[in-house]
């Protein structure tokens, strides 16, 4: 069944959370939109989103459960993962079972993955595919602000007299922050944007300066920066009573080298001429920034500078992360981590602790973190995990050393996939395969990276027999004799309780309090407006530390003293160039849904190696030939592009493609697993590559 009339929802892409309107289009299919009263687009929407209407059909789907390959009812697939989780749990105990989850996952699903394996099988073993993309800022905002707290909105983006954006191709992977930035730019032709990327990416064309700077070194550069903030007497000496660390950080500023950087000198001083002469500055930064083996460092040395100079917290001004995922956020605010609790609780707190297990009356609780994605997989292919449940991703594909990862869940005894695709790398290894439902059929509520709450709504009824990830995970809870307390009718019901252990949260000092929502009960759930965290009282205007009070003990921020590092795959005669890794305009992740629109597939119809025009001749490379491009872990043969927008010596190809529908070989393959000791996120970004011209064995 078809929802009639326009229904308001959000965009299941990035982590911009723009509003969408869908309307059935009488053929099947829906017309879409931008929702011109959503506060994160007011009506704009990107490629992707606007080509959300042909990606709603029935390719491709899982209609129904199958069991090693064979079709199977609901009741016998339920019962099978219920009784083998049971069995292991009971056999190897409750660690030798995990979870991997998404950032692509509703709050409501989130939620419930969480309780189920946090509170009542007893282990911490749920991590997401958001490890791979947000996990170094959660950490850097913990270790600085005392909690996982994005201070600003994206209103500060058009507020700045001066943006940064690091590590981050705004055009591409945040294209409706971007367009919101250009416009601001165009009205205000004094505002500066400032790119600092080792490649020349589609957002250089707003830059008034573009710092190539030598791959990682991030660090470098705000090392560099909060030197030069001293230097020139540019620190707020009054916000500095509500700071420590200041001089713990500024000696690591002082010895670290800025000819690390790469940059020219004459570059380096107009950054931190413009940096420190301007006060509305904000400093965005995404993936090139946490996908690193030191994320959680760079992530500290640019809040370093905010801090010295008390820019955080007001109009215009603060360091803002922005998350890859639609939920990667509402993930962070249920626990969806291995490390932590629910509703910005932690998991080695005991009052905490104690505080979530009253509230579910569960059974048992971890007492400790459990094991991150990388750990996760690496526990999967020594078989200490057992029993492994995979929704909504596909880890075969995107993992760092992805072959690797592949072979490991091949290998596992019992593997669980949800997902609404039928095929991919991952749903062809597991045993039982559970149709999950997709976008146009979800009810549920997502929260986007300015910390915005919205709702995602159905267009109609869930395709063949697939059902909703809360539903499917709380079927499975109840066969393991926990029914009482997953008895929940709907996702408004879901929502309701997980708002009212926010409101625990908040009797133990955390901002994340929701509770008013739970009180609204299902009408207020099926009207809910887009609204920001903290829900009442704002402070701020809805920004965070702006007043000098932040979550940590001692109420203070903390500056860190970061060393700069290089990136852990060392460079080497047979393996000499640096490959970093990313996305293209029009795809999303692993193609499952993108790649089922002929318009975003007619842009780029597959992967590429961006490579010099020095490096390419020298190699003996053509022009949309094939290149053979090794590392240690693995092999991909991609298309050549021949192009000076990387420099000598550093390569970037794309992530989305297979192992099945690349030329050959996944790109994430040829990534080391190595990860940032605080956050465990991998370094996906510069990876040791061999580059050679492709021969046909
Ligand atoms: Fe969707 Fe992101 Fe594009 Fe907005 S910017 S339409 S959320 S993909």
């Amino acid at each position: 069944m078809t929802m009639t009339g326009t229904i308001r929802t959000t965009c299941p892409y990035c982590g911009v959370g723009c509003g969408v309107l869908a309307t059935a289009d009488g053929r099947g299919g829906f017309d879409i939109a931008g929702d011109p009263d959503h506060p994160a687009n007011f009506g704009r929407l990107c490629s992707k989103g606007s080509a959300l209407g042909e990606t709603t059909g029935l390719e491709g789907r899982l209609l129904t459960p199958r069991i090693n390959g064979v079709q199977a009812g609901w009741d016998q697939a339920l019962d099978l993962v219920a009784g083998r989780f049971r069995q292991t749990i009971a056999e190897h105990g409750p660690d030798s079972v995990a979870f991997y989850v998404s950032g692509q996952l509703l709050t409501e699903d989130y939620y419930v993955a969480n309780k189920l394996m946090k509170g009542f099988i007893g282990s911490a073993n749920i991590d997401t595919n958001s490890r791979l993309c947000m996990a170094s800022s959660v950490a850097g905002h913990k270790r600085a602000f005392g909690s996982d707290t994005v201070p600003g909105l994206y209103e500060d983006f058009e507020q700045a007299d001066l943006v940064v954006l690091v590590g981050s191709n705004l055009a591409w992977c945040h294209p409706v922050l971007y367009q919101r930035l250009v416009a601001a730019k165009t009205l205000r032709p004094a505002m500066k944007v400032v790119v600092v990327d080792p490649r020349r990416t589609a957002t250089c064309d707003i830059a008034d300066l573009h710092l190539a700077l030598a791959p990682g070194a991030d660090a470098a550069l705000f090392n560099a920066l909060l030197a030069q903030i001293v230097a020139r007497g540019a620190v707020d000496r009054r916000f500095l009573a509500h700071v420590s660390g200041f001089a713990e950080a500024l000696v690591a500023a002082q010895a670290s080298d800025p000819g690390a950087t790469g940059l020219a000198p004459a570059d380096l001083r107009a950054f931190c001429d413009l940096w420190i002469g301007t006060e509305k500055v904000v400093t965005v930064y995404s993936q090139g920034i946490n996908q690193s083996a030191s994320g959680t460092d760079k992530v500290n040395a640019i809040i370093n500078c905010h801090l010295a100079t008390g820019r955080i917290g007001r109009p215009g001004m603060g360091p803002f992360s922005v998350t890859g995922q639609p939920n990667a956020m509402g993930g962070r605010e249920v626990g969806g981590l291995a490390n932590m609790l629910a509703c910005h609780l932690e998991l080695d707190n005991p009052a905490h602790r104690d505080a979530v297990q009253g509230f579910w009356g569960s059974p048992a609780m971890p007492t400790a973190p459990g094991l991150k994605a990388v750990d996760m997989f690496r526990a999967v292919e020594e078989g200490r995990i057992k029993a492994l449940w995979i929704i909504c991703t596909n880890p075969a594909v995107s993992m760092p050393d992805a072959d690797r990862v592949a072979a490991a869940i091949r290998g596992c005894d019992f593997v669980v996939v949800s997902d609404m695709i039928a095929e991919t790398d991952t749903t062809r290894l597991a045993h039982v395969l559970l149709p999950a439902t997709g976008w146009a059929e979800k009810d549920g509520t997502v929260t986007n990276s300015e910390r915005r709450i919205s709702r995602q709504r159905a267009l109609r009824a869930p395709a063949g027999q697939a059902r909703h990830d809360w539903r499917i995970l709380a079927d499975v809870a109840a066969r393991m004799g926990w029914g009482a307390a997953f008895a929940w009718a709907s996702p408004a019901e879901v929502f309701a309780e997980y708002a009212a252990l926010s409101g625990v949260a908040g009797t133990l000092g955390s901002d994340f309090d929701i509770s008013n929502r739970a009180e609204q009960g299902a009408d207020g759930y099926a009207a809910m407006q887009p609204f920001l965290w903290p829900d009442a009282p704002a402070r701020q205007g809805g920004r965070f530390f702006g007043d000098g009070r932040f979550h940590t003990p001692d109420g203070k921020a903390r500056m860190l003293p970061v060393t700069p590092q290089a990136p852990k795959a060392a460079l080497s005669p047979d393996y000499p160039f640096r490959l970093n890794t990313g996305r293209v305009r029009d795809h999303w992740h692993t193609l499952t849904r993108t790649g089922l629109s002929p318009r975003l597939s007619a842009h780029l119809a597959e992967p590429f190696l961006e490579i010099h025009p020095d490096d390419a001749m020298r190699l003996g490379l053509a022009p949309a030939g094939l290149a053979e491009v090794t590392s240690p872990q693995g092999r991909a043969v991609l298309r050549v592009l021949v192009t000076d927008r990387v420099k000598p010596g550093e390569v970037f190809a794309p992530m989305h493609w297979t192992g099945e529908t690349a030329p050959t070989g996944r790109v994430d393959a040829l990534v080391a697993s190595v990860v940032d000791p605080v956050s465990g996120q991998p370094e996906s970004k510069a990876a040791a590559v061999r580059v050679a011209p492709f021969a046909a064995r």
